[in-house]
């Protein structure tokens, strides 16, 4: 399995020489499968970049995708109509979603956010083809993966998905606030034993305590989270929009001295497993 970062940044983007390194782009990650498969999760501003690079990799052959959406905070999902592939008829896509229990809501909110007078294409004019998959709390299949989808503790809902293939293990937890009971918990199994964990880690821990309910975490909850569950790699993501280059690399430097395999999520950065 391969990870990719497209975008690592949370809540809004932000284009801005001091954040460069890091990036700017909201949260996308694309996961190549050993089978070459592609997963993409969440579609905030990075998915642009994916999706010009995907048009580069297939040039006139079909692209065939699977979208997970953590939720539908504008951070997660802004960057879709700007996914060029969605505009070739050739291509298809598969949305999914959780804990909207009904799939018209997923499409309503997408098609929300591209609704007039928002946005000038309609999402039901888009000519690629199109499903979408409302997930329930558990283990399925998708292409040749296994994904456990649990839900996590943050407003208006979210949940985390855990990549199993041959072997290997990609946790990606975010957005998430620690404390509640069942959601820590369900970071436990999501991270389990994990060989790479993706973690929100929009705050430090001084900043937390100001910005309770906000339905984030800090990096030390997220590296303490990693270490228990027993996760091999852990990458800080979701990157405060005040948080710039210098400051992620402290937040880093910190978080080694109680876990050495801790990194800043940037974008471009790629991820074997
Ligand atoms: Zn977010
Ligand atoms: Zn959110």
């Amino acid at each position: 399995m391969r990870v990719r970062f497209w975008g690592v940044r949370g809540s809004t983007r932000t284009p801005q020489r001091e954040n460069m390194q890091v990036g700017g782009n909201t949260s996308c990650i694309e996961v190549r499968t050993d089978d070459n498969e592609i997963l993409i999760f969440d579609g905030g501003t990075g998915i642009r970049l994916l999706g010009k690079e995907l048009e580069a990799e297939f040039g006139s052959v079909p692209i065939r995708a699977h979208i997970f959406f953590s939720h539908f905070h504008l951070d997660h999902i802004q960057g879709v109509p700007f996914f060029k592939p969605l505009y070739n008829s050739k291509n298809h896509f598969t949305f999914y979603f959780a804990g909207r229990r009904d799939a018209n809501l997923v499409m309503d909110a997408l098609a929300g956010m591209m609704a007039n007078p928002y946005f000038p294409v309609d999402m039901s004019r888009l000519p690629c083809a199109r499903e979408y998959v409302d997930l329930v709390e558990g283990v399925f299949k998708v292409a040749d993966t296994r994904i456990l989808v649990l839900p996590l503790d943050h407003p208006q809902g979210c949940v985390g998905y855990r990549i199993m293939q041959n072997g290997k293990v990609l946790s990606y937890c975010t957005d998430v606030e620690h404390g509640a009971d069942w959601s820590d918990r369900n970071i436990g199994l999501l991270a389990k034993d994990a060989d790479f964990l993706i973690i929100d880690s929009q705050f430090t821990p001084e900043e937390l305590s100001d910005h309770q309910g906000w339905g984030h975490s800090s990096w030390k909850q997220a590296v303490q989270s990693g270490i228990a569950a027993g996760a091999r790699k852990i990458a800080l993501f979701h990157h405060d929009p005040y948080h710039e280059d210098a400051m992620i690399e402290e937040i880093v430097a910190s978080a080694r001295s109680s876990f050495a395999n801790v990194i800043a999520a940037q974008e471009g950065l790629e991820v074997t497993l």
